[in-house]
């Protein structure tokens, strides 16, 4: 399987819908948000564009043998410990994906400069968008790697973030010290949360025979790769 690899600028569309979601407002609901907000929120999604700096690094490793107890011993010396619950929905899984994406960290910058002006609605509307932008950024490298992969008929399984559900958020230090995402720009502090706080990481299991698999159904309109021979009209 493919080693490390870095993808730079993810281009990728921030979805008004998802900002206001982020901040509150149920999709049933946003016929009534007052056309000042929606104008707010589409200035400030057009403010975030220009200072997203997306990208993200992967690493597939191959599976030597898993555990009931939740131990993930990899080929390459690596040793992973998930919860039961995890070890069953990796049930076949020949791989291991690691990712990180981030968007870098200038909109964080933006969103306190916002506060430091007393412009809160704003820097909050500002932040929603660069949350929604870096969870698109790693639907994106999920898409992204299952199409990539697609010729060799693997199936994906979901992905566990260190720190969600059950799995120790201490595990982010082994996904760091092999996939060294320092090289895009991000950091782990001692609590084990990542700097720009705007970044994502997680696992995937793959094989042939996985039983519980899922597909992230990345859509082409949240894309803005112009010249994609793929691109669904
Ligand atoms: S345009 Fe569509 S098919 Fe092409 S990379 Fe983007 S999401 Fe994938």
């Amino acid at each position: 399987m493919e080693k490390r690899k870095i993808i730079n600028q993810i281009k990728i569309k921030i979805a008004e819908q998802e900002v206001l979601r982020y901040l509150g407002y149920p999709q049933d609901l946003i016929h009534e948000i007052s056309t000042d907000i929606k104008k707010i929120v589409r200035e400030e999604i057009e403010q975030a564009y220009p200072l997203l700096e997306s990208r993200g690094i992967y690493q597939f490793l191959d599976i030597s043998s898993v555990f009931a107890n939740g131990i993930i011993m990899t080929k390459q010396g690596y040793q992973f410990m998930v919860n039961k619950k995890t070890i069953d929905l990796l049930k076949n899984a020949e791989y291991l994906l690691l990712m990180v994406v981030t968007i870098g960290l200038k909109i964080e910058k933006a969103v306190k400069e916002n506060f430091r002006q007393g412009n809160h609605v704003r820097a909050m509307v500002l932040d929603a968008a660069g949350t929604v932008a870096v969870k698109t950024a790693g639907q994106w490298l999920n898409h992204f790697i299952e199409e990539k992969n697609s010729r060799e008929d693997l199936k994906f399984s979901r992905y566990f973030e260190p720190g969600s559900g059950d799995w120790d958020i201490k595990e982010q230090k082994q996904i760091f010290e092999i996939l060294r995402p320092e090289i895009i720009g991000i950091t782990l502090n001692p609590s084990f949360m990542m700097n720009p706080t705007k970044s994502l990481s997680w696992i995937r299991g793959i094989g042939h025979n996985l039983i519980n698999t899922y597909r992230d159904e990345f859509s082409c309109q949240y894309c803005l790769l112009s010249n994609c021979p793929f691109r669904k009209k």
